[in-house]
């Protein structure tokens, strides 16, 4: 075996993989919905066929031949050949028609969760969640390694290393942290202004800004575009077709601005990755956490960022044609960063948003850990948020219905969230020891900030973990406190608290 054979069965799956992406957007987009079992088929074929050629004879041939052959591979073919390998023993196990069923299962399951959504009722997706959740208690034994309980084994898939006694432990910290702040905030500090917000924006108005900042952010949009959908997403074909979508609400520009900020990071990302991985498993992110890390620094640090924000209000003024000519900046700063309790987690401010992830992974834990009854969590969710947030939902569109994931097998996923916030936080803090964030974000060049996050980041793809990028960035391991620090800076400055 020859590294270029190897290289080109890779390829020849990743060509695959790009078709089934691009027919994922396309039923995320535009798709008729009547359309969908017969999607589902051709996903489950296709992605069959993909699946056999991964753990097919070629790629077992390779995996044996360059288990003892190492030195015949280049730098690049070695960092294939590991990741590779790694995916064969994360999937070979499972039969292929096993994955097929488990396909069609997933086109079934968000086929069942738009009807929920329109029912405001969990019962509607009830049978396909728990088939999914079958599905996946069927492969964990197949993936376990040697991690420790069952949504470990998941939670590894998503963030390589991360287990439920560490995020216990890191969740504790920052639960405590942003209690802490929420609780100074309401007994000192001046709630902002927030009543222009609702003013209307068009959708027209409304993407002429947002794509304008997205472009000055690294977004290159003649390698990508925006569509709308239900879920906003970025879905990446290859380095030159990452797109990304989003919703709109002409009443409430603030969430399409933030959600494209948002995904253009995820895009950015995608956009920036080494040639060199072109047609290979490591032309993606590192995780979804580092991942997520990309689009929070877009929303949260650069989007939390005055400077920013006062360098963008004068675009944004010429965008709505005069509706808010009568604010003046401080003010429409400050309304920017109100924080307030909400059900909905893609609607929630950044200091609490955090908890709603933290009630998602006590959810995923008692399914996986705890077999709790499907019939059990619609109130087991309500309970947590009237917990957590002092607020309970009154269907579940507002409750467990909201999020595309479950639909989408993505148990494990959710932590990503967090870890992307704290990974984002702490980042923020290393590029500061070498350039001037404040000062680069009030200027017309956001080049610098964008050249660093592809030095450390971007660059690498998927050749790298997670925690050994954070490590090499940063100059060490995860530490959430960068993030409870970041969110009092911000948060005590616009709520006016003097500590
Ligand atoms: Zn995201």
């Amino acid at each position: 075996m020859k590294e270029q054979e190897f290289l080109q069965e890779i390829k020849e799956i990743e060509l695959l993989n790009e078709a089934l992406a691009l027919l994922e957007w396309d039923s995320q987009t535009g798709m008729p919905e009547a359309s969908s079992e017969f999607r589902g088929e051709t996903v489950g074929y296709l992605s069959g066929i993909s699946f056999e050629r991964s753990v097919g004879p070629k790629i077992q041939e390779a995996l044996t031949y360059f288990e003892t052959h190492q030195d015949e591979l280049s730098e690049l073919g070695l960092s294939v050949y590991k990741k590779t390998k790694e995916n064969y023993e994360l999937n070979h196990s499972i039969p292929a028609e096993r994955m097929q069923a488990y396909n069609i299962a997933l086109t079934n399951a968000h086929a069942a969760w738009l009807k929920a959504r329109k029912a405001k009722d969990f019962a509607e997706m009830k049978n396909e969640i728990q088939t999914l959740i079958a599905f996946l208690k069927e492969f964990i034994p197949y993936w376990k390694k040697d991690e420790t309980t069952n949504y470990d084994v998941l939670l590894n898939q998503y963030e390589p290393g991360l287990t439920v006694e560490k995020l216990d432990e890191i969740f504790a910290q920052v639960k405590t942290g942003i209690m802490e702040i929420r609780a100074t905030i309401a007994e000192k500090g001046t709630v902002p202004r927030t009543d222009f917000l609702s003013r209307r924006v068009t959708k027209e108005q409304q993407r002429t800004f947002v794509m304008g900042v997205a472009q000055q952010l690294g977004y290159d949009f003649t390698r990508g575009r925006l569509d709308d959908t239900v879920h906003p997403f970025m879905l990446d074909l290859n380095r030159n077709d990452a797109r990304i979508t989003t919703r709109w609400d002409e009443t409430n520009f603030s969430m399409a601005t933030f959600g494209v900020i948002h995904e253009a990071g995820h895009g950015i990302y995608e956009q920036s990755i080494d040639p060199k991985y072109d047609h290979t498993p490591l032309s993606t992110g590192a995780s979804m956490g580092i991942h997520e890390s990309q689009s929070l620094f877009n929303e949260i640090i650069i989007g939390s960022n005055k400077q920013f924000w006062e360098k963008q209000f004068p675009f944004f003024k010429e965008c709505t044609a005069g509706a808010f000519d009568d604010i003046d900046f401080e003010t429409f700063y400050d309304s920017l960063k109100e924080t307030k309790a909400s059900l909905v987690r893609i609607e929630a401010d950044s200091l609490t948003y955090p908890l709603h992830i933290i009630i998602r992974y006590e959810i995923e834990k008692m399914i996986f850990n705890e077999n709790v009854s499907i019939d059990e969590l619609s109130q087991i969710w309500n309970d947590k948020y009237e917990e957590y947030l002092g607020i309970r939902p009154e269907n579940d569109l507002e409750g467990i219905v909201q999020d595309v994931h479950w639909s989408g097998g993505s148990f494990g996923y959710f932590p990503s969230y967090a870890l992307g916030y704290m990974y984002a936080a702490q980042l923020r803090h290393a590029m500061g020891k070498e350039i001037d964030v404040d000062t680069i974000l009030a200027s017309d060049d956001y080049s610098p900030i964008k050249n660093w996050l592809t030095e450390h980041i971007h660059q690498y793809g998927a050749s790298r973990k997670p925690n050994q990028l954070i490590l090499d960035a940063t100059g060490e391991a995860l530490n959430p406190q960068y993030l409870i620090d970041y969110m009092k800076s911000i948060y005590y400055d616009v709520y006016k608290i003097n500590e």
